[in-house]
């Protein structure tokens, strides 16, 4: 059988390694010039006002959240369909998370749900997640933010090459936090970036990423920098390496390419896959480009006689490896015991969560490694349909 096919692996080039290399041999391993050259060069290519580079995204939507005073008792409206942290984080500041339903096509927040939340009670900040590299409908989004006055932290994990109506995200809301993490479309192992055109807030964020020390604090080990520092708030430690910087770098430079594949390996699942009764594949929206970080099938189970669970394993009988975006936020134990959440409180990210496979789509993935997905795939729907 042909060897197994992993659900995500990065594509490392010899730039990437060289460049590695060439930061270990330099003696500057944390921030420093090759983090500034990566905000520089990421602001840049986002068409931003400020970039700051962090650990992760997860670090990024703390921040942000920080960095505009959201704390106890505070109301943030997100997606239950979305990876924990972008909850985590609002918990981080004993804010309080409101779950908003998604919308059945494109599985990302509701807006016309977020507008009936918002006519019975007041929230600060909306996080929106563009799940799978959809962007959310930005439009909406900010015209229901200006309204009722929240902030709109974008958690853009899956969304870096993405775009709406032309313009990349990242330049949309009033920040937007970017993940880097080994599955993730830009990868620099972990890591992540927050982008704004507020200045403030881009102050913010950075001095609240390195211990709250003010500016540039990192310099201080170089040649131009003072030992002196002074501390404004109780920061954190969210600060990129050098290190990680370095695959960035190069990374970005080819992050078209790597896009423009992604593109290619959604186009071949979507004609093979088209004509299927038994899956549904994903939705676009006309007005955006899709960032393809996940390429996620929606099973329709009326018509199938085995379950998602079981369709999961039939593919890693053909040693190929998925996955499921996401088990809802508030059906996790935590979430279920202090917030008293049940089965039915998001019907719709729950319907969705029971039905979605994400196959393999990755840059690394050869032309034969699509076939075989889509074979598998097929070959599953046949066996397995309802007569
Ligand atoms: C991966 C992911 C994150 C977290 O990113 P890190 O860089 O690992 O912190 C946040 N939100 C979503 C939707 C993600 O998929």
């Amino acid at each position: 059988m042909a060897k197994f096919l992993p659900f995500s692996q990065p594509l490392i080039g010899r730039e990437e390694i060289e460049e590695v290399i060439e930061t270990l041999k330099s003696g500057w391993l944390t921030t420093g010039p090759k983090t500034r050259e990566f905000e520089e060069a990421f602001k840049r290519y986002i068409g931003c006002k400020y970039a700051i580079a962090l650990n992760s995204c997860t670090g990024g939507l703390h921040l942000s959240l920080a960095a505009f005073s959201i704390g106890r008792g505070d109301r943030v409206i997100t997606t239950p369909f979305t990876f924990i942290s972008t909850v985590n984080v609002i918990l981080h500041l004993q804010a309080l998370p409101i779950f908003v339903d998604i919308d059945p096509k494109t599985l990302n927040i509701d807006p016309e749900r977020v507008e009936e939340c918002l006519k019975k009670r007041k929230a600060k900040a909306i996080i929106p997640v563009h799940y799978a590299g959809q962007p959310c409908d930005m439009d909406r989004i900010l015209r229901i933010a200006k309204r009722y006055g929240l902030i709109v932290i974008e958690d853009a994990a899956h969304a870096v090459g993405a775009e709406y109506k032309g313009r990349k995200i990242g330049s949309i809301g009033d920040v937007t936090c970017f993940s880097f993490y080994a599955t993730k479309n830009l990868v620099t192992g972990e890591g992540g970036m927050a982008t704004t055109n507020n200045k403030r807030v881009a102050d913010r964020i950075r001095v609240y990423s390195l211990h709250g020390m003010s500016r540039d604090a990192w310099m201080r080990y170089t040649e131009k920098g003072s030992w002196y520092y002074e501390v404004v708030y109780p920061g954190f430690k969210y600060n990129m390496m050098d290190i990680q910087a370095s695959l960035g770098l190069h990374q970005l430079r080819r992050l078209q390419q790597f896009q423009k594949r992604r593109e290619e390996i959604a186009d071949s699942y979507n004609k093979a896959f088209q004509d299927m009764e038994e899956i549904e594949t994903p939705y676009v929206e006309e007005k955006v480009k899709h960032a393809w970080h996940l390429y996620v099938l929606k099973l329709r189970k009326e018509k199938l006689c085995i379950d998602r669970n079981r369709f999961i394993e039939e593919l890693r009988k053909e040693n190929i490896g998925a996955s499921v975006h996401f088990i809802p936020v508030h059906l996790h134990p935590w979430y279920r015991k202090n917030f008293g959440f049940k089965r039915g409180a998001f019907p719709i990210a729950e319907d969705a969560y029971s039905r979605v496979v994400s196959l393999p789509i990755y840059p690394k993935m050869k032309d034969r490694d699509i076939e075989r997905v889509i074979r598998a795939v097929k070959r599953i729907v046949r066996k397995y349909r309802k007569p």
